[in-house]
């Protein structure tokens, strides 16, 4: 089986940008960046997609993505009017590196960056009100 290049960089064994990272957690800078800042931050153990991960190392991977989003949004020098947060789970919604990350990423106005949620036709209430009960029923 192949490494893990997340797991890698969690160990030290290759290079990474650290911004930040305690026992749990990793945050370090994404080599190809949408905008200057752009963020990720990662459990330090390997866990494919959001649904393998257990909640407690989620909270505090929340905690540090919240904690560097505030950072990047007080920067001076780094134009971050805005962000995105991003998490991609298997290949069929664009994960590439199948190790847990989120990425944070700064935008600005007129950045050229173009993030579209593809929206459909609205669903009347009674389509709407079926779903939410089943998902209600599926957690
Ligand atoms: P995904 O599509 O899996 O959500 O995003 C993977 C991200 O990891 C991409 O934005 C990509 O630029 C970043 N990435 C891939 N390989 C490396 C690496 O070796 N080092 C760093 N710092 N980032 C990486
Ligand atoms: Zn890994």
């Amino acid at each position: 089986m192949s490494k893990c290049i997340f797991c890698e960089i969690a160990a030290g064994r290759i290079p990474a940008s650290i911004v930040y990272e305690d026992n749990m957690t990793v945050a370090f800078m994404d080599i190809h960046p949408v905008n200057p800042g752009h963020v990720l931050v990662m459990p330090r153990r390997h866990f494919e997609t959001l649904s393998d991960m257990d909640e407690t190392t989620g909270m505090h991977l929340f905690q540090i993505v919240m904690r560097v989003e505030q950072a990047l949004r007080n920067m001076e020098g780094l134009r971050c009017e805005g962000t995105h947060l991003l998490q991609n789970n298997n290949t069929a919604a664009g994960q590439d590196v199948p190790h847990v990350h989120i990425h944070i990423i700064p935008r600005f106005a007129d950045d050229g960056v173009q993030f579209h949620l593809r929206t459909g036709p609205t669903p009347d209430r009674e389509a709407l009100n079926a779903l939410a009960d089943a998902i209600e029923l599926a957690m």
